[in-house]
């Protein structure tokens, strides 16, 4: 078995050894039995830090990031917020100002009450991100890319050389770019987060979130204690349930790019929208990096920017039939929202915005339903 498609679809060909099962079992046990001389036969103790049923996910995981290996959290959220409490008080990090809103916020809030100096930067302009960098003294910097809801695309591998020559690690959010078109590590990244709610499970019914490291270093060690101690697991049915989403990852990922990528195209000549925010598009500012970092498609988000400003916005959301009003993204069925009333006063985001996300749904169907709705929300 070569490509990493096809060990994702087969699960790394697993069959189980006692059954003949084609598809990995669910793990519910909390506990596992001691040997006679108090040992661990198995290597596994205690729920909180161990379930063979993360395992066949973690696994494919790491082959499709082509990393060392991999963590599942109980959301996207656990798994970001324990990379930054695996660093210590004091500690100074870099992070983007274009990023998933709730994780800037913990940052500014939290995460500095907590004791961690955050600066948050451009992370598409290298020089505020040079000067953002204290060499001996920054030990991590935070990367999103594309950047939601703007879709600002970060160079990681620009970014990479830089962090480590300040003596940082570098993590990046690749929730939105998915392991299918981008892969952090190659590029110089030392973790890759994602929240794996999104494109890995596919599927809008569950919440979980996934790490994967380059290499076993002390950082990850920590990590991994980390998540052991603080308890912040995926239940054992949502590893099941993602392991299951990540079999079809590839096909949906490709066909929801491809959907974004005509919508993008259609929406950039429709004179009721002032801008379209998707990296596929020539006039991204992130195109030319996207083209490069990005390997065979641009994902399946884009947001869009009505000439009619916050109200158009509202009434053209209100006024679609298609896509559901709803928050998240990476689902079989296309999500639209209005993130600056979500955001609230501090979002970089402008309210004439909506952010789209691409599902499954027939192409010309989303096509005709952004049609309609620009009209009678009148642009
Ligand atoms: N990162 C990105 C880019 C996201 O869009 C989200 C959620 O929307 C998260 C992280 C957080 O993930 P979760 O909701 O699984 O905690």
């Amino acid at each position: 078995m070569t490509s990493r498609e096809t060990k994702a679809v087969q699960c790394l060909g697993f069959v189980d050894g006692q059954t003949g099962a084609i598809v990995p079992p669910i793990h519910p046990a909390s506990t596992f039995e001691r040997g006679a001389d108090l040992g661990y036969p198995t290597g596994r103790a205690y729920g909180r830090a161990d379930n063979p049923g993360f395992e066949p996910a973690e696994r494919v995981l790491t082959e499709l990031e082509g990393g060392q290996a991999s963590l599942l959290f109980a959301s996207g959220m656990a798994a970001a917020t324990a990379v930054f409490l695996s660093l210590d008080p004091g500690d100074h990090v870099v992070a983007p100002r274009d990023m998933y809103w709730a994780l800037r916020s913990w940052l500014a809030g939290y995460a500095t009450r907590w004791g961690l100096a955050v600066a948050f930067v451009a992370m598409d302009d290298l020089d505020a991100v040079r000067a953002a960098l204290r060499p001996g003294e920054t030990r991590l910097v935070w990367v999103e890319t594309p950047g939601n809801p703007l879709w600002t695309i970060t160079d990681v591998e620009a970014v990479a050389t830089l962090a480590h020559r300040a003596g940082a690690a570098l993590a990046v959010d690749s929730t939105a770019a998915t392991p299918v078109f981008t892969r952090p590590i190659a590029l110089g990244a030392d973790l890759v987060m994602h929240s794996a709610t999104k494109y890995l499970n596919g599927h809008s019914d569950l919440i979980a979130g996934t790490l994967t490291t380059a290499r076993d270093d002390d950082l990850w060690r920590r990590i991994k204690a980390f998540r052991a101690q603080n308890g912040a697991i995926a239940g054992a049915f949502e590893a099941w349930l993602l392991m299951r989403g990540m079999r079809t990852l590839h096909v949906r990922a490709r066909r929801q790019a491809e959907t974004a990528m005509r919508l993008a195209e259609r929406l950039s000549i429709d004179p009721r929208v002032a801008r379209v925010l998707y990296p596929g598009l020539p006039g991204h500012p992130g195109h030319d990096i996207a083209k490069r970092q990005m390997i065979g498609g641009f994902g399946g988000m884009l947001s869009i920017r009505l000439r009619g400003g916050r109200p158009a916005a509202i009434a053209t959301a209100a006024a679609m039939t298609v896509f559901l009003r709803a928050t998240s993204l990476g689902g079989v069925e296309s999500l639209v929202e209005h993130r600056a009333s979500v955001e609230g006063p501090d979002t970089p985001v402008p309210d004439d915005l909506l952010r789209l996300s691409i599902g499954l749904e027939s192409p010309e169907d989303l096509l005709a339903d952004l049609d309609q709705a620009l009209s009678s929300s009148g642009g």
